[in-house]
């Protein structure tokens, strides 16, 4: 359903990342593990348009995001119209929930149906309800993310990726910015929407025990490029690389 291919990346004169082949098939969870600076964001935020690809492509649903073909079969740049709706296949949830502190959880919620995909009111509130239910969060509805815990907070951007009904969802460390108490509430509905399976899932963690248990593969950046790429128990008990082995001793 993703498809990444050479894809490079600089910022100015940094190349961020190196030439990358991944790919994710239908339903399938990969976790990305992987020293910090090594360009795991980065490499998830094109997925999500918020970084402009230096060189290769990425095709989502056989569309080439980045890119259009045209007559002759020659690619070049997408117009923003195209990078739209390939894009709209694509939901992330970020480290830091980015939510509308002016509005409360259920207008967050359903904001981007109505603005991005054209839904009445009535139905994007009662579709925004039912997810809301989904997270626990059903009694929260009407207050402002002021009011809400971290790992609520976390709970409602969760639900405003999911409303919109994405094919691929990133999470990029999404625990990482909780108190420890708050981090198992956020988990356990990750881990509801991997059990439910049709969702493909890029999840960017430090969380080795919770990679292993919801991830089908773990690939392993090192200095922008993939390192190892395997089964959960290839990668975390039979690392081949020396720096696979060294990160792996930092964060078991
Ligand atoms: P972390 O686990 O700390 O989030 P990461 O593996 O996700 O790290 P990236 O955030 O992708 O790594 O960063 C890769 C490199 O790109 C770093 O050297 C970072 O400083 C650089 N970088 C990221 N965003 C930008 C930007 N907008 N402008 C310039 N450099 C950037």
């Amino acid at each position: 359903i993703v498809k990444y291919n050479k894809v490079t990346k600089y910022f100015d004169d940094l190349q961020v990342l190196d030439k990358i082949d991944f790919e994710i098939q239908q339903g399938e969870k990969v976790a990305l593990i992987g020293p910090s600076g090594s360009g795991k964001t980065t490499f998830a935020r094109l997925l999500m348009t918020l970084e402009e690809i230096t060189d290769g492509t990425i095709e989502v649903e056989g569309e080439y995001l980045w890119h259009e073909k045209n007559e002759k079969g020659e690619l070049s740049p997408a117009s923003t119209e195209h990078l739209r709706k390939v894009r709209s296949n694509v939901g992330m949830v970020f480290q830091h929930f980015h939510l509308f502190p002016h509005m409360t959880v259920l207008e967050n919620i359903i904001e981007a149906p109505i603005t991005v995909k054209g839904k009445k009111k009535k139905e994007a509130t009662k579709q925004g309800k039912e997810i809301l239910d989904k997270v626990g969060l059903l009694d929260k509805a009407d207050v402002y993310p002021a009011q809400l815990s971290g790992g609520q907070k976390q709970r409602v951007a969760i639900a405003r990726a999911l409303v919109m009904e994405p094919k691929v969802l990133i999470f990029d460390e999404p625990t990482s910015a909780l108190d420890p108490e708050l981090v198992g509430e956020v988990l356990e509905v990750i881990k509801d929407i991997a059990d439910q399976g049709e969702t493909s899932m890029l999840l960017i963690t430090h969380e080795m025990d919770f990679a292993k248990e919801v991830a089908d593969r773990i690939a392993f950046f090192d200095d922008g490029k993939i390192v190892e790429d395997g089964s959960p128990s290839e990668i975390l008990y039979n690392p081949k690389s020396t720096r696979l082995k060294e990160f792996l001793e930092r964060f078991m």
